[in-house]
């Protein structure tokens, strides 16, 4: 193996585009390397590949951290949410119990970075959801459509879900709104998660808001469908560039993103 360069060498690369500021890359496993570079969302697979039933993890945890210290994902067979968060990696099962994600477990679809908020401030009144996520579009750093959050404090509503892990022939990610498990956290303290995407980024990501939550115990936790915070500290770091590791088999279509394929999303994922 030929020593790893800052960046990969242009025939590792399986396509570059830059879309509305956000600078993607996109490599096979070999072209990928860690880095610790600032402002760079390190992601494998897509949504797409996801949603077309691929459940099945090439990237262990362990490589995983070299590119990133909080985010989310899922686990191999959709088995559960991940949450990322201070370097530790944590499931949700079903019922939205937190458990360690042993370094050897593999994830097929997971979205992480070295967190280094740019914007940083505290919301004190309460919010509905939506009133949340446009106070979060306030802030976020201009001429940035692409950013990472991190919101910490207490929360009087948190509506999250998770799945039951899938087995092979996996079908689409379109068994989540079959067999999704929906439940409320009340008066909580914890932390949320995630990233905001552009809608042109659809097909790779969940365009809008994309969250996973943890209570400050790391007991419970999932993808969040609507919360309400009361009092929190928000941090948001500016995502300049993505750089996706598309494993085997999984291609960058210059279709990605239908019209169906997103209105499925926006089912399934809530409102961004
Ligand atoms: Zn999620």
């Amino acid at each position: 193996m030929a020593a790893p360069a800052a960046n990969p060498a242009a025939s590792d690369l399986v396509d570059e585009r830059l879309i509305h500021g956000l600078h993607v890359q996109a490599a096979r496993r070999a072209g990928v390397h860690a880095e610790h570079e600032p402002h760079v969302v390190f992601q494998t697979s897509t949504l797409d590949a996801l949603f077309d039933g691929d459940f099945e993890g090439d990237l262990s945890f362990a490589e995983l951290a070299q590119h990133g210290d909080l985010g989310l994902g899922t686990l191999d067979g959709l088995d559960g949410e991940m949450i990322a968060l201070d370097g530790r990696f944590l499931r949700a099962d079903p019922d939205g119990a937190i458990t360690e994600i042993p370094p050897t477990a593999k994830t097929p679809f997971a979205v992480v970075t070295f967190f280094s908020p740019v914007v940083a401030f505290r919301i004190e009144e309460p919010l509905e959801h939506e009133a949340f996520l446009a106070a979060l579009n306030r802030h976020a750093p201009p001429g940035s459509p692409s950013c990472a959050v991190r919101i910490d404090g207490a929360f009087e509503l948190v509506r999250a879900r998770s799945v039951p892990r899938q087995r092979p022939p996996y079908r689409s990610l379109a068994v989540l709104s079959d067999e999704q498990h929906v439940f409320e956290l009340r008066g909580v303290r914890g932390t949320i998660v995630g990233f905001r995407f552009a809608a042109y980024a659809q097909g790779l990501e969940v365009p809008g808001y994309h969250l996973h939550f943890v209570d400050a115990e790391r007991r419970r936790g999932g993808h969040v469908l609507a919360c309400r915070p009361a009092g929190v500290d928000v941090g948001i770091d500016r995502a300049s560039e993505l750089h996706l590791e598309l494993p085997p088999g999984i291609g960058l279509g210059p279709g990605q993103g239908s019209d169906a394929r997103r209105a499925e999303i926006e089912r399934l994922e809530g409102p961004g």
